[in-house]
């Protein structure tokens, strides 16, 4: 081993040492509908109105560490109640770390059912903390209840996260057993709506209500990922303590004037969201009519499929080689074994993903 291979083993965590990096794939010139980005770019009246906005933009100046308007601006556009307080992250990705840093110690537990989100793992195992994954019922991915009870009682964790909907599987859980999790839970449950555009469902109006439950949301999956900005909705008591966390300034002045005017542009995301709604129900009908496919329902700007006589990483390549980028599942295992996700793109790029998976299967 050479001599900075052994400071290295000798000075880092083993946890860290284990980790995988987390893996983004290069995606320059492929037809991207991999990373449940919205395909749509914003009308040019608009463009050349927010760049009228970042001109006054002081990047000489520290942002605003409390961001005031633009709280005020996600609580108005997503229902946020009364008297719920915001914690805003650079990302949600960065909101889940700031939770588990918050409780991260010596035999804390961390429990999130499974196949999910795979940044509730990989940053709870990177601060040391136990993960465990109760799996979803395999026929249809719903929430094994009592399976997640058991495993609750058991293990007592600090942390229960549910994506709901889920990312890979794109459903919806059933709010009665996510109820019954909240009865159970001995610590906080975070329930992240990364896709409530898409979904028609929220446990926001009910935030208040229970008294270990947080909302975690995102502006990614609507439109504005590069802006990187999630925020989590809660009781004060809540997000004073996991707001002491925070770095100061992680949302940078471009963020927050950025997704303050794309707020204010409600109708304009909307028409988008609307868009990519009504073409999933066509991209997931299409895909149901196909041989040796099979569709899981998705309410969210997803859809994951699973091949029948046929191997996923083969169909991934051969789409990959006609220039479309999806996600690749079947690594995960387990459930996900022949599984690929697929983004909903526009119609177009709907389209050329479909013609290449007609292509690859008859391969
Ligand atoms: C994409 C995604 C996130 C991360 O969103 P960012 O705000 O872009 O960090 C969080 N949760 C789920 C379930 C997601 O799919």
């Amino acid at each position: 081993m050479s001599q900075i291979d052994t400071k290295i083993r000798g000075l880092l965590r083993p946890e860290i040492l284990a980790l995988s990096a987390y893996h983004v794939p290069d995606s320059k010139g492929y037809i991207k509908l991999d990373a449940m980005e919205n395909p749509y770019t914003w009308p040019e009246t608009m463009v050349e109105a927010w760049l009228g906005r970042l001109a006054k933009a002081s990047p000489n100046r520290y942002p605003d560490p409390a961001c005031h308007r633009l709280k005020a601006a996600l609580k108005a556009a997503n229902g946020v109640p009364e008297g719920a307080e915001l914690l805003l992250g650079n990302g949600s990705d960065e909101i889940i770390q700031i939770i588990l840093m918050a409780v991260a110690g010596p035999d804390v537990t961390i429990l999130a059912p499974e196949p999910t989100f795979v940044m509730y793992r990989q940053i709870a195992v990177s601060l040391g903390l136990r993960f465990v994954g109760v799996p979803l019922r395999e026929q249809d991915f719903a929430l094994d209840a009592d399976a997640m009870c058991a495993a609750i009682a058991a293990h007592r964790p600090a942390v229960v996260f549910l994506a709901y909907p889920n990312n890979p599987t794109g459903n919806l859980f059933a709010p009665d057993a996510i109820e019954r999790i909240l009865a159970a839970a001995p610590g906080l449950v975070v329930v992240d709506e990364a896709y409530a555009p898409y979904a028609d469902a929220s446990f926001m109006p009910s935030v208040l209500k229970f008294d270990n439950l947080v909302v975690m949301r995102t502006l990614s999956k609507l439109g504005l990922a590069g802006l990187r900005l999630g925020f989590l909705a809660g009781a004060k008591a809540w997000i004073e303590q996991l707001d002491k966390i925070r770095l100061p300034y992680n949302i940078n002045e471009l963020t927050q004037i950025s997704a303050e005017f794309a707020l204010e542009q409600q109708a304009i995301l909307d028409t988008q969201i609307n868009a990519i709604l009504r073409d999933r129900q066509q991209l997931a009908e299409m895909l149901g009519k196909m041989d040796g496919v099979r569709v899981y329902d998705s309410r969210a700007n997803f859809i994951l499929f699973k091949l029948v006589g046929h191997a996923a990483p083969d169909i991934f390549q051969r789409l990959k080689d006609s220039g479309v980028l999806i996600k690749n599942l079947h690594p995960a295992g387990g459930m996900l074994a022949h599984c690929l996700r697929v983004t909903v793109g526009t119609p177009d790029e709907n389209r050329r993903f479909l013609d290449a998976l007609a292509e690859a299967l008859a391969a």
